[in-house]
């Protein structure tokens, strides 16, 4: 991402406009901890050097320009009657969340011009839409002089999602794209959005986080996620026999974990995922702090395995990929990431073997599914600022 280039284009595009700011947000990578973030649940993600970034300046009126390099397109709305486009998709994240922000402070916002370019890739699963979002939230609130807390602008770009975009997601991706820290995952609690930063210096380790796109077309995402969060609703019902209070799969504790395997065959399933894949957020953030990276890798195996084999929301390709990174002895582990049926792999392997997955493993997934993988290799960068 050319920097320089993006503030020469803002210049070129709004040459009348005021003193402009520059902001980034990254995208994420779900490390461990998934499909628990709906059951008030934990979750370790890491932001990504790949991000979205904004150059912008503020207007004397209502207008908000807005102008997409990767889109070649420009969109234009007015803070006085914020609706969704049809035409251009992608402004919808934004206006959302100018529409969030205005609504949450209670007080008109100042106009806009805003450039914005990215390089997390899109519709894969590494979050740049909450990578626009929260880039858009640090815009209005730098602009604005509005000192919201970063925690707030979470929510409400999460909030922006869920309304306006209309596209149910859970707090965890809006989060670690807003709060994240270079060099650190974060250990999430979704309940009370409390938060740890945990070391995560791969690098320095000799170690890489290898993030490999499938490349699958996604259809039936939408359907599966809301038919295993009703599935995880009913669990939570029937195990209230036992413990009345249950308020969700996060508050299984250990006298309750035996009655899980006795739930009908599926619900089981589904809920001895979440358990169990807690506390592998808990003891897998552990084994980082001690640098403990074998450890690490087979937390991070067994999260595969359960979401492939009790909460069924792997597919062919991600299991074929996942097979064949394991494949290579130095592996420390891998599982798919994010919600299923497509989308990525994260691996967690020696740096010395990245040259494996280019020369072996994506040849081989294509010979295998006609489809082509794209491999990329991520650090734990920091949140969305201001630069
Ligand atoms: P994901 O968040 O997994 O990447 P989504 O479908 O949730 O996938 O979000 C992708 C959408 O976000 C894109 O279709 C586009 O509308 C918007 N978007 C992401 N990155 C950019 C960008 N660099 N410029 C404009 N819009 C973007
Ligand atoms: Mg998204």
């Amino acid at each position: 991402m050319d920097i320089a280039n993006l503030q020469q284009i803002f210049t070129e595009t709004f040459p009348h406009a005021a003193e402009a700011i520059t902001v980034t947000a990254p995208g994420r990578v779900n490390l461990i901890g998934e499909h628990t973030d709906y059951n008030d649940g934990f979750v370790l993600p890491m932001a990504i050097d790949a991000k979205i970034v904004l150059v912008a300046a503020k207007r004397s009126d209502r207008q908000v320009q807005v102008y997409s390099v990767d889109f070649r397109a420009m969109d234009t709305f007015s803070l006085d009657e914020i609706e969704p486009t049809q035409k251009h998709r992608w402004s919808n994240y934004m206006r959302g969340m100018a529409l969030m922000i205005q609504e949450a402070v209670g007080s008109p916002l100042q106009g806009m011009d805003i450039i914005m370019q990215g390089n997390v890739p899109q519709g894969a699963g590494l979050s740049s839409s909450a990578a626009l979002e929260v880039g858009t939230a640090v815009v209005i609130n730098e602009l604005n002089q509005l000192q919201l807390d970063p925690v707030l602008m979470a929510t409400l770009a999460q909030k922006a999602e869920n309304q306006f975009v209309g596209v149910q997601c859970g707090i965890m991706d809006q989060f670690i794209s807003m709060l994240g820290e270079a060099g650190h995952a974060l250990f999430l609690d979704c309940r009370s959005l409390e938060y740890q930063k945990v070391p995560a210096p791969f690098h320095e380790a000799g170690a890489a986080i290898a993030v490999i796109d499938t490349a699958v077309q996604r259809g039936l995402v939408d359907s599966k996620y809301n038919e295993r969060r009703q599935q995880c609703e009913d669990a939570v019902k029937a195990l209230q026999q036992w413990q009345p209070d249950l308020r969700s799969l996060r508050d299984v504790g250990p006298e309750l974990r035996p009655k899980v395997d006795e739930l009908p065959a599926i619900l089981a399933k589904r809920a001895r995922h979440v358990v169990d894949e807690n506390q592998r957020v808990i003891d897998s953030a552990a084994a980082l702090k001690a640098g403990d990276l074998p450890a690490f890798g087979r937390y991070m195996n067994a999260s595969h395995d359960s979401l492939r084999d009790d909460y069924e929301v792997s597919c062919r390709e991600l299991d074929l990929l996942v097979d064949l990174v394991r494949a290579n002895p130095e592996t420390y582990g891998a599982r798919m990431t994010g919600a299923g049926f497509g989308g990525c792999t994260v691996s967690l392997i020696p740096s010395s073997e990245v040259a494996d997955l280019e020369q072996r493993v994506l040849p081989e997934y294509q010979a295998k599914t006609g489809l082509q993988a794209r491999l990329f290799v991520f650090n734990a960068a920091a949140g969305a600022r201001k630069l």
